[in-house]
């Protein structure tokens, strides 16, 4: 079997770390069913992050659904700072404290993603970032890790079944091995042309054993307006400096009238090597720097207790509201109990970044779609600055 939790036994609060079961009963048995309000918050980003990209709020609104509680959040997909509350639980401690443990793990592995796969969206611009990574992780998280990385912002997945969850056709090339296998990159690239849809694009891997230059040109000659793009996999062994390689290749193909064929770049890429490449690379398949991206360090700790306001030291106690003005691009953090809805700034009224997920159990936002999602970070990412 594999070594993964089912469904039913995360849905269940199985996966809790044992101390809150301890505390549901230590509850239980004294009486104390006081209503707690409880929010999720970062402290910290990984380093060099100045923001993120809050993810996995469809799996929390699943995780939830059906406790008799109410959650408020931010929209999935929004980009957020250190100390704004982005998730708040409302009802009986011990009708969510088992759930401390899986809601964090969601959040904070999907943000993580997210993130990342937004710092190389917005390193490589409107040069298409494709999902390689599901090969790193587990398969049993395949389609989440994908499914964030595609909100995120890169342009594709090339997980089977990571497709089928966000409802996007697969990415994908040549793999070395079918270039083991019939021996002749010329050959394959001819197969792959004759046997494969033709909506497939045609990308040609060029360096499982010539050099790069020599086996642009060839494919480009023998394939011609066909092929779409050569796939630069240089092994880090033989790298040495990927940028002027690629320029290289550039100036072989352009030389002999093949402009059009693009540059497709793989292999150990990050934010900081897509930026460095941009000028030359037409599109990237970034694997682990995404499927393992670091995670946000989410806290989730009560704030109020009965309606009195009540934290840990280190924690600013009290229910609050997160709000934002449009006009002058801020948002802050106030006490909930805060009259002025508006901004002091420049008088426009303030909308709630804190909106209702679950009532009563009951799941109250309509979902959006992962290409909504998507578009709603990108949107945002053309407004941020981002540093490399
Ligand atoms: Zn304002």
């Amino acid at each position: 079997m594999f070594h993964i939790a089912t469904e039913a036994e995360i849905k269940s609060g199985k996966i809790t770390d044992v101390y809150f079961t301890h505390t549901v009963k230590i509850l239980k048995e004294k009486g104390i069913k006081s209503r707690a309000t409880a929010e999720v918050m970062l402290k910290g980003f990984p380093p060099d992050w100045s923001w993120g990209v809050l993810a996995g709020i469809e799996e929390l609104a699943y995780l939830l659904e059906g406790l008799p509680i109410n959650v408020y959040s931010m929209e999935e997909g929004s980009l957020f700072q250190p100390f704004q509350p982005l998730v708040v639980l409302e009802g009986r401690y011990l009708d969510y404290a088992i759930y401390e443990t899986p809601l964090l793990g969601i959040l904070c592995q999907a943000s993580g993603i997210a993130t990342k796969a937004s710092r190389c969206k917005k390193a490589a611009a409107d040069k298409p970032v494709i999902s390689f990574g599901a090969r790193r992780m587990h398969p049993a998280l395949a389609p989440m890790i994908e499914r964030n990385a595609f909100i995120g912002g890169c342009d594709g997945v090339a997980v089977v079944k990571s497709g089928e969850l966000i409802g996007e056709v697969p990415r994908g090339t040549i793999p070395h091995s079918l270039i083991l296998m019939m021996g002749d990159p010329v050959e394959v690239m001819q197969a792959f042309h004759q046997l494969i849809d033709p909506a497939v694009k045609r990308i040609a891997l060029i360096d499982t054993f010539s050099d790069e230059k020599l086996g642009a040109i060839k494919i480009a000659q023998a394939m011609g307006d066909d092929l779409f793009a050569v796939r630069l996999d240089t092994p880090s062994s033989r790298r040495g400096d990927m940028l002027q390689i690629l320029e290289e290749v550039r100036w072989e193909l352009d030389y002999r009238g093949f402009n059009r064929i693009k540059l497709f770049v793989s292999g150990g890429l990050d934010e900081c090597k897509i930026s460095r490449l941009n000028k030359a690379a037409d599109a990237y398949g970034v694997g682990t720097s995404i499927s393992n991206a670091p995670v946000v360090n989410f806290s989730f700790d009560i704030v109020e207790i009965d309606g009195q306001p009540l934290a840990k030291k280190g924690k600013c106690s009290g229910a609050k509201k997160l709000l934002r003005c449009d006009n002058c691009q801020k948002t802050v953090v106030l006490p909930s109990h805060t009259a002025s809805d508006s901004c002091p700034t420049c008088a426009a009224p303030y909308r709630s970044l804190l909106t209702p997920l679950i009532k009563d159990g009951k799941l109250v936002r309509k979902l959006p779609k992962p290409q909504a999602i998507r578009q709603y970070v990108l949107n945002q990412l053309a407004e941020t600055d981002c540093i490399f």
